[in-house]
């Protein structure tokens, strides 16, 4: 066990992130400046698919069934929990285990689920947040504001070269595998397809209101619910919260976020040790996908686990 001088706060050296070379120019897609942030028009695409996703899940209540809050509960697990937090986000964005090629794909699709984008353009993001992290060239920092780090950061239209530049620094990697590349052309389309089967499940199982509810909860609010999740992440994890670590930026470790996030919350610790398996440091930071990946390492499914911090 690695001994603290404080066993509250501790300097840390933040772990190598795999991005490129500091000593490059840094591509910035978003003007920091927030006078020509908006300059280059919306993202459209972004913009409609949140928008109607919100819209859409306005309508859940209304159609409300038990079985239709179960399949929301589970496929939040399965997009969120397994797509995002452990998928994309340890997986795929800091390479903190080795899976299958067959594993790898599967959970890259659970999180492209999610409806937070392709896996290239997620990572390549992400990694790019850690780089910069509440600096100048951060996607979603909250020095720009709460509003923007939680969703606004997702509506301006990033602006090329620079788009194309990040996109080939930070996703060279993933990039390189087929599957991810169609999943970047597919993305959609895995969406109307799973709405198609759950619609139809519930029409032709019982009827067209139990069909309608269980699209409705198992994709609009559920999309709704896991994209807010993943985005308090970005925004109330750098604003709120204590710090296990003194590092050179605002990550805070928040025990609601680390709850509702599996484990994500623990945004601190995850940001001093970004290649870590493990989020939570302390015996209470509760790390749910930490576990999730300690089961796929018995059943065999994982291994070469980075572990960079015991409990303290
Ligand atoms: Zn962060
Ligand atoms: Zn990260």
């Amino acid at each position: 066990m690695e001994t603290l001088t404080n066993p509250t706060i501790a300097s840390a050296q933040p772990d190598v992130v795999p991005v490129p070379s500091q000593t490059r120019v840094e591509p910035n897609p978003w003007r920091p400046d927030r006078k020509h942030r908006w300059t280059n028009g919306l993202d459209w695409p972004a913009v409609l698919w949140i928008v109607v996703v919100h819209v859409c899940a306005l309508a859940a209540p209304f159609f409300f069934t038990w079985k239709a809050l179960g399949i929301f509960f589970v496929l939040s697990w399965i997009t969120g929990g397994l797509g995002i937090c452990l998928g994309y986000h340890r997986l795929l964005a800091h390479g903190s285990f080795q899976t299958y090629r067959f594993f790898k794909r599967l959970i890259a699709l659970c999180g492209a689920l999610a409806g937070e984008g392709p896996p290239i353009t997620w990572v390549a993001v992400h990694r790019k947040h850690h780089l910069n992290s509440d600096a100048e060239g951060d996607p979603h920092s909250p020095h720009d504001g709460a509003w923007w780090s939680h969703v606004l950061w997702l509506f301006p239209r990033p602006r090329d070269p620079d788009w194309q530049q990040m996109m080939h620094l930070y996703g060279r990697d993933l990039s390189q595998d087929g599957f991810m590349r169609l999943l970047d052309k597919t993305y959609l389309l895995w969406h109307f397809a799973l709405g198609a089967v759950l619609l139809s499940a519930g029409w032709i199982g019982w009827n067209f209101y139990t069909g309608m509810s269980f699209l409705l909860w198992g994709v609009f609010f559920r999309l709704v619910w896991v994209m807010h999740v993943t985005w308090l992440v970005n925004s109330a994890s750098h604003i709120w919260g204590y710090k296990n670590y003194v590092i050179d930026d605002n990550s805070r470790n928040l025990w609601w976020v680390g709850l509702l996030a599996y484990g994500e919350g623990w945004h601190n610790n995850h940001h001093a040790f970004p290649s870590s398996a493990r989020h939570g440091h302390r015996w209470w930071e509760i790390d749910v996908t930490y576990m999730e990946i300690r089961l796929l390492e018995r059943l065999g499914l994982a291994w070469h686990v980075i572990r960079k911090r015991k409990l303290l």
